[in-house]
This record gives structure tokens, sequence and C-alpha cells, in this order.
């Protein structure tokens, strides 16, 4: 490529709203230009980087067993009313309506497309297992998008699907795509660290994520220096220590009118007390009853919790006429105080509390000094709240660090929830109907590109993987308008292409600084130049990104050098994805 044919519209100016260093560089490369909020143009450099990601991933889940396919993105609301997501997904879902009125979604994720084609194909235990994916563009209207393609509304998804017989076989297969997983993000360069969910009950959710450890991630991994646990912010469990001693009970209760003030943060500003001062009490519907669930005011109660604390099904915050119903107050005057009829479950802390504000299940109205075992009783304490940075390890009790990250993938055991929800079913050797069980698997392709410019940048650019770079070399005359090393450079760039590296040479007829920030701009992993000393001396400066000083290689070697450098480079990204194969089978790390 002649770049002064390319298509390269670099900014100086970035928008405001760019904030991580992957999205300030993709706007300022000109990869990425904005359409509307969290929606974007990949430009032609973002599409190759784009597409070699994507081919890594296609790689690694076709040797893993997988068999690609595509669905559509646009799909009918029947299917999602089948497995009951038509109402969970809310507002995140993009829907419309064709000319008959029939509702459709955008597709955000497709166990329902894919569960519906297995049930209408698949009938003998002989047709199993069957992992199938596809590579496609997948739709989320975030609430708020933000951090260029790392949170887009329309981005690029591989989502793979499992289908087994059983919970052992599903149990291999999971494993395979633990394995492709990190052979994936070995050979992008990125080094990840895998979170493990909490492994749950027999029957299900064990769940891996893989994540960069970012600044810029918006989630959170809790990791133990001592043992290795780690999980991210909606998993991480922690150790609960009770205190020895609790300050006695103080005053005796008193109702107060707190009029309009419903939230927590309402309520700090009216009481002029802190957060912690309060209890929350959040009425859930957890598999058809109401339970009411107690956490301190400054903490976030953690739903995976509550469900298994419970050993429910399903959880989900009641309605605020259910509220009325179980509480006799409206929503956000609920309090444990003199409820009855309802389950209460508090997390741990809640045993702690004195001197407290909580509602008074009347509108209008709180209760203050509320002291726990005297004032109220709960029916269980369990830990239902999120992780904080600073608790300890669940395992070995030792401080575990905060750390943020990117979500690049994650694999997760489904089991029989959509199975058992549409009814795909398979006939075993006696002839009898059984479930499915089902795995799921998904890595953010667009995101690969972003994490790997997160992690591969410095002030004056981006630092490309060998294996994603858009393109390997720029071949430059330092003065487009010298003759010698014009033509110098033309060679190089001849030999290169004959040769199928990828190469672009810069032709423009600019001054030698533009052309060297645009090179590191962009991030080329070798930049060739041809200028007065190196004709001189008969060679070429060879510049590797991120590199030490240029080294002038013989002209008539260069191309070799180039050629042997790529090589080598792909060959170390790929070597760690081997080495990693031969380490551990499987090394379970939560
Ligand atoms: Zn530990």
């Amino acid at each position: 490529m002649r770049m002064s044919r390319m298509f390269l519209h670099t900014l100086k100016e970035v928008p405001q709203e760019a904030e991580i260093p992957s999205h300030i560089l993709m706007i300022r490369s000109g990869m990425l230009m904005k359409v509307a909020s969290g929606i974007y143009d990949y430009l032609p450099l973002a599409w190759r980087a784009i597409r070699k990601a994507e081919q890594i991933v296609r790689e690694e889940m076709d040797a893993a067993g997988g068999q690609e396919l595509l669905m559509p993105a646009i799909t009918p609301a029947e299917l999602w009313v089948e497995s009951g997501r038509w109402e969970v997904m809310g507002e995140n879902m993009f829907r419309l309506k064709d000319r008959h009125k029939r509702d459709f979604g955008l597709g955000m994720t497709h166990e329902e497309i894919i569960t519906d084609i297995v049930r209408r194909s698949v009938r003998s235990y002989r047709e199993l297992p069957l992992i199938l994916y596809q590579i496609q563009t997948k739709f989320r209207d975030e609430p708020r998008p933000r951090g260029g393609i790392n949170r887009a509304r329309e981005f690029i998804m591989k989502d793979m699907y499992s289908f087994h017989i059983s919970w052992e076989d599903l149990d291999v297969t999971y494993k395979a795509m633990y394995r492709a997983y990190s052979n994936v993000f070995l050979r992008a360069g990125l080094d990840f660290k895998v979170v493990e969910a909490d492994s749950g009950t027999m029957g299900g959710d064990e769940c891996h994520e893989f994540m960069l450890p970012s600044e810029s991630g918006e989630d959170t991994m809790f990791l133990c220096g001592k043992c290795g646990y780690s999980a991210n912010s909606e998993m991480a469990r922690f150790h609960y220590q009770k205190p020895d001693d609790l300050p006695p009970h103080g005053d005796p209760i008193v109702e107060i009118d707190t009029p309009g003030v419903s939230t927590i943060d309402d309520l700090v500003k009216f009481l002029k007390r802190k957060p912690s001062d309060f209890i929350k009490c959040l009425i859930y519907r957890v598999d058809g009853e109401l339970v009411a669930a107690l956490v301190r005011g400054d903490r976030d109660l953690n739903e995976t919790k509550l469900r298994k604390a419970l050993g429910a099904k399903e959880v989900e915050l009641a309605t605020p006429r259910e509220i009325e119903k179980a509480t006799g107050g409206p929503l956000g005057f609920s309090g444990p105080v003199g409820l009855k009829g309802i389950k209460i479950i508090a997390d741990y802390e809640i045993q702690e509390l004195r001197n407290a504000a909580v509602g008074a299940n009347k509108a209008d109205t709180h209760i203050i000094n509320v002291s726990f075992g005297r004032d109220f009783e709960v029916d269980e304490l369990a830990e239902l709240r999120q992780a904080v940075e600073g608790d300890c390890c669940p395992r070995c009790h030792e401080k575990m660090t905060a750390e943020r990250g990117i979500e690049l993938g994650h694999i997760f055991k489904l089991g029989t929830k959509y199975s058992d929800s549409m009814k795909a079913t398979y006939l075993d050797e006696k002839g009898e109907d059984h479930p499915i069980i089902m795995g799921c698997y998904g890595i953010g392709v667009t995101r690969i590109i972003s994490a790997a410019i997160e992690k591969g940048h410095d002030k004056d650019g981006i630092i490309w993987p060998m294996s994603l770079a858009p393109y390997h070399v720029v071949v430059m005359p330092v003065v487009s308008s010298n003759e010698d090393q014009a033509s110098g450079a033309e060679k190089l760039y001849r030999d290169l292409l004959e040769r199928g590296i990828e190469t672009v040479l810069d032709d423009r007829d600019l001054r030698p600084g533009v052309k060297f920030k645009d090179a590191d701009l962009l991030g080329f992993p070798i930049r060739a130049m041809v200028g007065e000393r190196a004709i001189e001396q008969g060679g070429v400066e060879i510049k590797i990104r991120g590199g030490e000083k240029p080294e002038m290689v013989p002209a008539d070697k260069a191309a070799d050098y180039i050629v042997d450098y790529i090589k080598k480079e792909l060959d170390r990204l790929n070597g760690l994805r081997t080495a990693q194969e031969k380490e551990e089978e499987y090394v379970r790390v939560g």
C-alpha cells in the first residue's frame, strides 16, 4: 500500500469524550469515526486489525472443535419470550417492529436462536456433543457507552455454544475452551488473568472470565497474593470476622418524618449521617416468594450471593405494588423493624449495627436508633454484599488487592437453563428424553483491539503486537524528492511485497518529522528508512516500534532481516500458546 493512496485521516484534536488511551489513539490515528454515541465506522486500518483478531479467534475455535455458522442479527420476540428474556433484557435490547407490527430484537447474544436451531435438528445422543459458533455484530443499548469500541452499542463478538448429554461431557469442552481462550489472548499479545466465579452448586454456573489488567478497565478483580484466589467484583467472596465486642445499645427507637426522602443519598443529607449508619432493606421476589434482604447503607447487595444464600433459582427486585403488599409501605421506606410475614435475610455486617436508621414501612417515615438484636431479628445471616478493597481472602484470610481490568472473554456452564425453557432435548440409548446440557463462550473481538492498544502504546502512539498490526512494515524514503532514496525505498517495498509481507510505502512528499510521527502514531511494528546516511553506507535503517535506536542493515540484506524479524515475533506469540498447552491441562484458579 502506498501511503499517498491510503485512506488515512489522522487527527490532532481529540473529542473530549475520548478518555482512555485506546479510544484517543484510535480516533487520532483515524481508525475509528463516530457515527452516533457508541456506534463507529471501523475505517480501513481498524478493519485490518479487527480481521486479524477475528482470524486468530476463528483458528482457535476451529482447533477446539467448533463449527462456524452465522445467525441473524434480527431476532423474533417469540424466542425471547419463550426463554423469559424478552422482559429481562429490558432497555439493553434494541427493539423494532416489522411492517406487520411483529416484535423483533437486535441480537445481543444468541442462546435462544441457537437453542432453537438445535431443538429443531438434534434428536439423538449420537449427534452430541456439538459446538457451534459465530463471529457477528452484536447490539446492546448501553446506558453510557464510552471508551470507544471498548464499550460500544454495536460491536463484534464471537459467541459459541456447546451441547452435551452430560455434565462430564460439558466439562471436557469447557476445559478445551479454557485452553482455546488462553491461546487467543496469548497470540494477541495480551497478558490476561483468569478470574473465577463461584463454582456454585453442581448443576451449574461455573464460569471464568479472562481479564486484561488495565487502569482503563471498568471491572474490578479481587486477587489474593498468598493463595491465588481471584474473582471479579460480582463474584468475589471474602472472609467476614465479627468484632469481639460491639458497643452497647443506645437510646430507644424513635419514628421521624422524612417527607419524600426515599434514597440513601437523600437520607444522608436529611439526617446528616454517614451512609454506613443506614440499613438498606430491599424486597426481592425469590422463586415466587417475597424476601427482605438487608445490607448496610454504604454497601451494594450482590444478587448472586443472595440467590445462593437462599438456594433459589431466581431472584428479582419486587415491584412497588408487591413491596406495598408485603411491608405496608411504599418503595423506599422498607425496614426490618416490625416487619412480619416475610422472610428477612441480612448481611453479616448488619449484626454490628447500633443506632442505625431504617425505613418504617410507612410513607415518608423512618426509624432511628435501631439496634440489631434489640429492635429486630432476622431469619438468616449470610454474605450478601459485594466485596470491596481491603476485604480478606475467603480462603486464606489474607488481605486481597483490587485491580481494575478489561473483560476480554467469558466462558460459562449454562446447564439446562435454555434447554428446559425451550424444550431442547435428546433421546438416550434407551429412547428416553433428556434436556440437553449447554455451555456458552464469548469473546469481544473488537475489544481485543482496544485492549491491545491499552496495553501497547506510548505517548507517540500505538505499539501493535505483530499478530494484530494492520501492516507489519512501513518503508520510507526520508526525503521523498531525493531520487536515490525514493528508488532505494521503492526497491525494498517491492521486495517485501513479493515475499508476502504486509508493507506500506510512505511515498508522501512530507517533512521527515511528519512521516516519523505518523509511523509512530499508527504503530507499524517495523520502520525501514532510506535516508542520506543509509544511501552513503549502502544500507537501510531499521527501527522497531517501541524498541531502541535504529539499526543499519546492508540494503541487500534488509528484506531478509525484516522477514526474519516478523517471523520470529509471530513465532514467539505462537510459542506462548504451545508452551501454555504443554503446561498443566487446566488450571483451576478460583
Ligand atoms: Zn488467599
